[in-house]
């Protein structure tokens, strides 16, 4: 992601000032694991910048059009994130860390006085992307036999498989063995009521 600088200027000067912020970003793509996701209409941010005393409070949502490949038929998905941003940039490096403190969850405000919010913007971005991408709930995924889009129609192999699932169940039933015996069973019967 390209960065996102903002100067902290008079409007931040004192502890307890806040600064809105919002925009626009034409960001492309971004990545999360295996998956590519691009971004036809860029990303929105509106955010509240906060001087917090020792540092300096990003907080806000940021929002996007995701289109990226449906895990089970590989054609597109498309879905809107809405991310919570959450970005703390110290005015200087800290002594030393609180017992709780990790060193990731925080940035440093540059010697020229910026900070960078591509960071934060990005990974509320990852925070709100879903971990398994459908191009709808009961998307019906790829035949395993032919490969065909069963979104589109049925290629008939389902059936088959299940037919040839329900023949492999009968022969190793315990049972199967008997199903072509004559037990005699009526013969039985006959002898009985004379
Ligand atoms: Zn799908
Ligand atoms: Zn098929």
């Amino acid at each position: 992601m390209k960065p996102l600088p903002f100067v902290i200027d008079d409007r931040l000067a004192a502890a307890g000032d806040t600064c809105p912020l919002a925009g626009h970003l034409d960001e492309s793509g971004y990545e999360l694991g295996d998956h590519e996701f691009s971004l036809p209409e860029g990303i929105d941010y509106d955010l509240v910048l906060t001087n917090a005393g020792e540092g300096i409070l990003a907080t806000g949502l940021v929002r996007a059009h995701v289109v990226g490949t449906c895990d089970r038929c590989l054609e597109d998905a498309e879905f809107d994130v809405a991310g919570e941003v959450d970005g703390y940039y110290l005015f200087e490096e800290p002594e030393r860390l609180g017992e709780d403190e990790d060193e990731a969850d925080y940035e440093l405000v540059a010697p020229d006085n910026t900070i960078d919010l591509s960071v934060a913007l990005l990974s509320a971005l990852v925070m709100d992307t879903p971990f398994v991408v459908l191009c709808r709930e009961d998307c019906a995924g790829l035949c395993p036999v032919c490969g065909a889009n069963l979104n589109d129609g049925d290629c008939g192999h389902a059936a088959q498989i299940e037919a040839q699932r329900e023949a492999d169940r009968l022969e190793s039933s315990p049972f199967s063995a008997l199903a072509g015996l004559d037990l005699g069973a009526s013969e039985g019967d006959d002898s009985a009521n004379e």
